[in-house]
């Protein structure tokens, strides 16, 4: 760097001829009085006249070296100033980004002589608050405050370029609580402006007495607040690129990048301390619902909406990244212990039990969660993360809404899962599917006289339906059940070409058994959410029940709570559609699905089937049972019809009854069979007529 460094020998020459450039009117009135004078001093003395030459001479000469030693002695001045000025900009400029500001506060305040120096930019888009960036107060940095706008003085300074004012001060801001506590009588500021000219801050000075260097400090004050402008304006972008970097701009989360870098560092950190560490996958069950209704649009403002509610919803130590469409991370960086990342998992579950609003209509959300914990379920980034990876697989596999911890077994699952893939395809195209079919009985009651010549009241069943269930003719597995084919399917996009096969299906053998029932005997088939959002489903239906000489009373679509999840109105609507269309609806498994029962009454549907868990627990769990007592109370209340699904024992099937539910299924009163026998069954009571078998003491 190029300094002040100058010549050591006395420039005579230059200095004379700038004596004589910039000097020439001190030089003209020094001659004039010398002149004069001699000419007083003369006046009418005897003495020759050239006396009077000797006079001025000397006089003449005093007068050139008092000009040139003043000359000197201002530009001198001039240059040390300058000096100063240059060693003070080199100082602040010299600074990296951090030392920047205080250093330029600390110079500033030294200059001037300021008892108080701080730059700051606002706080808010308004300019109310005022946030400092440094602070040098008595020549000691402060730690940076917010400090109020209104009635400080720098409100004067936003109005033009530089501002400064002297004695009066306090009586022109009373309100400034920064000149009263300061005592200040002396105040410079200028505003500090972005590359579009908006004021965006302020640097400021303020003396207990008056600010030294005048016109100079004005011009240092310019220049620093163009450099602090600068520096701003840098960090800004600075601030913009890491953002870029780091975050995703939707959710306005920290990005997979940064995520990654905070997975690496934490292990890293775990891996000296033995401090276990949680992780969290999650991914939102059937989002591909809420776009193909809304539009994408709408489904950006729900995944924002969304992001929200999970960051509100944990702590600041969480760190939360999104992974692309639908799915986020959760890295728990600070456990207890292991429980601790199930508990954190279900306070994500509870929190979407309220919906969301989204074009002024509620959406329900679920969500599908893999949690895994380091060092017990992997030890190297990769393995966390595919650990985590299966079980939320798992857990969608499992119908979705619930929370699944990793273990072993689900790794093979995982890889075997892209085999699977493939393979329905195939068997779709083979024609490897076909149904089972469950009987539905309904109950009831006759009086009957035992052979002790007694009353009994004996429980009789009659068939009024069949569920169709499918399953896979696997060429290597043989039978495969749904559940572990059907999430694959929804998830891969095969299952609206899966459910119209299964409803053609279903509809072609209803129509075929036709002659053996009356007209109540009615056909449940299974629908998941991707079909029942299908546009083409209500043609589907109609058209399969006309080519099947059926009517809709005699379908049954079930659905799962789970199903409805996503949007309300769309829910409402598509399921208005289908009882417009005259079938039947119920929905499946209830009781384990949202806990809101809010929306059965807003969502036309004609049965609730109790989940198989309630029934299995009805005889021994206390809970169990006042949880079916109460679902058949709920659907007395909605003029629902009750089925009671998974009856195993007569116990059950007993209680059930004595709680007043009606129609059952279950392993008790049949098995899922395949067609033929399902056919033998029939013809069995189309000859009984009646299949009574369970009687109860009365
Ligand atoms: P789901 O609709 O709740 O069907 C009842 C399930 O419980 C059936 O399992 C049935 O075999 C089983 N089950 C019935 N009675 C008993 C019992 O007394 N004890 C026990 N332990 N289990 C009983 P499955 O056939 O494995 O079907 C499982 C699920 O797969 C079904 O649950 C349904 O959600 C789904 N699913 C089946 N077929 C289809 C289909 O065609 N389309 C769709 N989308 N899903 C289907
Ligand atoms: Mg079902
Ligand atoms: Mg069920």
């Amino acid at each position: 760097m190029r300094g002040f460094q100058g010549n050591n020998r006395f420039p005579v020459l230059p200095v004379i001829s700038r004596v004589l450039r910039e000097h020439y009117l001190l030089l003209a009135l020094g001659l004039l009085l010398s002149i004069l004078l001699s000419l007083c001093l003369l006046d009418g003395s005897p003495i020759l006249p050239n006396l009077s030459l000797l006079v001025i001479s000397p006089l003449l000469l005093l007068n050139i070296l008092f000009a040139c030693f003043f000359s000197v002695y201002v530009r001198q001045k001039s240059l040390r100033e300058q000096r100063r000025l240059y060693d003070i900009v080199c100082r602040i400029t010299e600074n990296g980004s951090e030392a920047f500001f205080p250093t330029l506060v600390i110079q500033l305040g030294d200059f001037l002589g300021a008892d108080y120096v701080h730059v700051g930019r606002f706080a808010d888009p308004r300019g109310d608050i005022l946030k400092t960036l440094a602070v040098c107060r008595d020549g000691q940095l402060e730690d940076p405050a917010e400090v109020e706008v209104a009635g400080a003085p720098c409100v004067k300074v936003f109005e033009g370029v530089c501002w400064s004012a002297g004695r009066g001060l306090r009586h022109r801001f009373p309100d400034s609580a920064l000149v009263a506590d300061l005592r200040a009588v002396s105040y410079m500021g200028h505003p500090l402006r972005d590359a579009t000219g908006e004021v965006v801050g302020v640097i400021a000075a303020f003396g207990r007495r008056h600010l030294k260097h005048g016109r100079r400090a004005m011009v240092l004050m310019a220049f620093l607040a163009q450099q602090a402008s600068a520096e701003l304006e840098r960090s800004r972008v600075q601030q913009a690129m890491e953002r870029m970097a780091y975050y995703d701009p939707l959710t306005e989360m920290s990005n997979w990048r940064f995520f990654r870098e905070r997975l690496v560092s934490t292990l890293a950190k775990s891996q000296q301390s033995s401090q276990p560490f949680g992780l969290i996958f999650l991914d939102v069950d059937r989002f591909k619902n809420v776009n193909q209704s809304f539009g994408h649009e709408a489904g950006d403002v729900l995944l924002r909406l969304f992001a929200e509610r999970l960051a509100s919803t944990l702590d600041d130590q969480a760190i939360i990244s999104r992974k692309g469409g639908d799915r986020f991370f959760v890295l728990l960086p600070h456990l207890l212990a292991v429980a601790d990342v199930r508990m954190v998992a279900q306070r994500l579950l509870a929190m979407l039990r309220d919906p969301f609003e989204v074009q002024g209509r509620e959406v329900y959300l679920s969500i599908s969660v893999g949690i895994v914990t380091c060092p017990a379920d992997g030890a190297t980034i990769a393995t966390l993360l595919a650990h985590a990876d299966a079980a939320m697989h798992r857990a969608k596999e499992l119908g979705g809404g619930r929370i699944e911890r990793y273990v072993p077994a689900m790794g093979v699952a995982s890889s075997a899962r892209l085999g699977m893939e493939r393979a329905l395809r195939e068997a779709l195209k083979k024609g490897e599917f076909l149904l089972h079919y469950q009987p539905q009985y309904q109950l009831k009651t006759e009086r009957i006289v035992g052979d002790e010549g007694l009353l009994h009241d004996r429980l009789s069943s009659c068939l009024v339906g069949a569920e169709s269930l499918i399953r896979w003719r696997h060429p290597e597995r043989g039978l495969v059940l749904p559940m572990e084919f059907i999430p694959l399917a929804e998830e891969a996009g095969l299952i609206e070409e899966i459910g119209a096969w299964v409803l053609e299906a279903a509809c072609c053998q209803l129509q075929s058994w036709r002659q053996w029932f009356g007209p109540d005997f009615k056909m449940s088939v299974n629908l998941s959410a991707r079909q029942l959002y299908d546009p083409l489903l209500v043609d589907r239906i109609t058209s399969t029940l006309t080519a099947n000489g059926l009517r809709p009373e005699d379908l049954c679509l079930e659905i799962t709570e789970s199903c409805l999840m996503g949007s309300v109105q769309e829910s409402q609507q598509q399921l208005q559609r289908l009882r417009s269309l005259g079938v039947d609806i119920s929905i499946d498994d209830f009781g384990t699905g949202y806990s809101s029962l809010s929306y059965l009454r807003r969502f036309p549907v004609t049965a609730l089937k109790i989940d198989r868990s309630f029934v299995q627990d009805i005889g021994g769990h206390a809970d169990h049972q006042a949880i079916v007592k109460s679902i058949i109370a709920l659907a007395e209340v909605l003029k629902l019809e009750v089925i009671a699904e998974g009856v195993e024992t007569e116990q059950q099937l007993s209680c059930l009854y004595a709680a007043g539910c009606r129609t059952v299924q279950g392993y008790l009163l049949g098995r899922p069979m395949a067609a033929q026998d399902f056919a033998t069954l029939l013809l069995n009571v189309h000859c009984d007529n009646q299949s009574d078998r369970y009687s109860l003491v009365g």
